[in-house]
């Protein structure tokens, strides 16, 4: 949404075009909604989602925790505050040399998802806690993460297991149900695996304590969402089936519903045209594209609320794409996006819930266009 902040920043200020403007009111009072809506478990704020430090700092100030992928994001974690036990190294592909880059920097929890990847984490940051990551299907989430991370249940027993051997602290188990996950019983099919593989491990002596249950927490672009609350209520609903009155310690690890919301692209309208003469569809050109921030609409996956001043004129469908000279720049077309027919060339287009995914998929110079300005509020 445009807050009045973020809409008066843009009338007194007048940043270049385009640009992402974060308002971090709209951080905080996401922080505090999932705070509220699970009380009992830990918030580990998934740093890829937007790492600019006033976030980071943000977030370490209220409490949260961190999840990291890379080096990189530990320092900017801890840059930011964050002491070493309130950050995760959550990717499961890490170099071994990254893996003990962090152990010296005091990390001491760690995302597997294969055996060969406990091996890396048992030499490189020795009695470290893992936890194992196991597949979910990913149905229902509008950007699913499935079959790249995770291993079958059955595997993930193993892996435990083997860390055990190693001696590694065998911790617990994660999931994520897929990014944009606007289906409450995702939650419950990942929680059934994950008892079924604590079950599994107590029968070989070994208590796992934790279950990360990642992000996929929806953030509202043009349909309505559950709201924190509700997705707290099936998340402990599924919780207390699963493992009644013997609920481990909980993570979650939202992105996308932390800062999606709190953030709005302007852009502006380069060219408005058409292919033939009765071509009925128009081609609108803004200047951001797939390379530019809105690498999201990679298949039309997310479809982002565009808000412009034309708004209330008789609209149509039109293809819209971006400035580049990649053909793939294209945001919509087989579904495509119904704008203002007075929209012109120079017309400012706020495109709204920019505040995840987008800074960091931007291209540093393809075409000589510069990355993604941000500025956060
Ligand atoms: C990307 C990622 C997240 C955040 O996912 P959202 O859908 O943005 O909430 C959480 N955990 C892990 C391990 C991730 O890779």
């Amino acid at each position: 949404m445009t807050t009045a902040r973020i809409h008066d920043f843009f009338a007194t200020r007048r940043p270049a075009s385009p640009c992402l403007v974060v308002d971090l009111d709209v951080v905080h009072d996401n922080y505090k909604a999932f705070e509220k809506a699970l009380p009992d478990s830990r918030i580990y704020y998934a740093v890829k989602a937007n790492p600019a430090p006033e976030i980071l700092r943000l977030l370490a100030t209220l409490g949260s925790s961190f999840d990291t992928a890379s080096v990189a994001e530990i320092e900017m974690a801890l840059e930011a505050g964050a002491t070493p036990d309130r950050i995760s190294f959550g990717n499961t592909i890490k170099k071994e040399r990254d893996i003990a880059r962090a152990h010296e920097l005091g990390i001491s929890l760690f995302a597997v998802d294969c055996v060969e990847e406990v091996e890396k984490v048992a030499r490189a940051a020795p009695g470290a806690r893992v936890f194992c990551r196991v597949l979910t299907d990913g149905e229902g989430a509008e950007w699913p993460l499935s079959r790249k991370f995770g291993c079958v249940p059955a595997m993930a027993v193993d892996v435990l297991a083997q860390a055990a051997r190693l001696g590694l602290d065998a911790y617990g188990v994660s999931f994520h149900v897929g990014s944009q996950m606007t289906n409450l019983d995702a939650w419950d099919k990942a929680l059934a695996d994950a008892r079924m593989v604590f079950e599994a491990m107590l029968e070989k002596g070994i208590q796992l304590k934790m279950v990360n249950m990642g992000g996929g927490f929806p953030t509202r672009y043009l349909k309505d969402v559950p709201s924190a609350q509700a997705y707290g209520r099936a998340i402990f609903d599924a919780l207390r089936k699963h493992f009644g009155n013997r609920i481990p310690e909980t993570i979650i690890e939202p992105g996308r519903g932390m800062v999606g919301n709190a953030g709005v692209i302007k852009s502006e309208v380069v060219l408005v045209s058409k292919k033939s003469d009765n071509d009925n569809v128009r081609w609108v050109y803004l200047d951001i594209g797939k390379f530019g921030g809105l690498a999201e609409t990679m298949d039309e996956a997310i479809r982002y609320n565009i808000v412009t001043d034309r708004d209330g004129d008789a609209s149509e469908p039109c293809v819209l794409a971006g400035p580049t000279c990649d053909s793939a720049d294209v945001m919509y077309e087989k579904n495509p996006y119904p704008l203002p027919l007075t929209l012109t060339v120079g017309d400012e287009v706020l495109i709204e819930g920019t505040g995840a995914y987008t800074t960091t998929y931007s291209a540093v110079a393809f075409n000589g266009f510069e990355p993604l300005k941000s500025y956060v509020i």
